[in-house]
């Protein structure tokens, strides 16, 4: 029987993580579909997006899950981590408390994800730099420190959007393969 899955290589599971309102829902749909909300809305229930990659002769199918605002209340569950490869942990440079707050995400993915999941450190909203409260130095110091790979990103101007994706993807291929 076919299905589209034949037509792919190798398929994999991404997560998204960080606090309520850094920018997951639009990094994501900026990478799955070249779109960006002003007004996004909290989701109901899990929602991932796929995208298909061409790396040399294989083509990598990425599914990344998103979470569907239950972050706000530290509610994501053990299901959502379970079988990711990779994640993209987001905070929002122009608000403090989601750089603090990084720690416990860090904790969640080394409780409930893999341990050698690819792990890519995000301050979104780099098009904000005017109510900058996180220097670009202290991203990359405390990605440096965890052993994270490290971008400054707009979703809303996508820059580096498809780099930190694709930055993530190329190092899970590089693992799994
Ligand atoms: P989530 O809760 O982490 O999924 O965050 P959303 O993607 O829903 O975004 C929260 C708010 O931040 C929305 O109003 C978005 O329009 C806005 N936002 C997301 N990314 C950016 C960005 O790169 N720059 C700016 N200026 N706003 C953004
Ligand atoms: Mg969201």
């Amino acid at each position: 029987a076919y299905s589209f899955d034949d037509e792919c290589d190798y398929l994999f599971k991404a997560i998204l993580i960080g606090d309520s309102a850094v920018g997951k829902s639009n990094l994501l749909s900026r990478f799955a579909r070249d779109e960006f909300r002003l007004d996004s809305k909290p989701t109901i229930g899990v929602e991932f997006a796929y995208r298909s990659i061409k790396i040399g002769d294989k083509v990598i199918k990425a599914q990344i899950w998103d979470t569907a605002g239950q972050e706000r209340f530290r509610a994501i569950t053990s299901s959502y981590y379970r079988g990711a490869l990779g994640a993209l942990l987001v905070y929002d440079i122009t608000r403090r408390s989601t750089f603090s707050n990084l720690k416990k995400w860090l904790h969640e993915l080394r409780e409930y994800g893999k341990s050698d999941m690819v792990i890519v450190l995000v301050g979104n909203k780099s098009d904000l730099g005017h109510s900058r409260e996180v220097s670009e130095e202290e991203g990359q110091k405390l990605a440096e420190t965890e052993g994270l790979c490290f971008m400054e990103t707009s979703a809303l101007e996508s820059l580096n959007v498809e780099e930190a994706f694709l930055h993530m993807i190329t190092k899970i291929h590089e693992i799994s393969s």
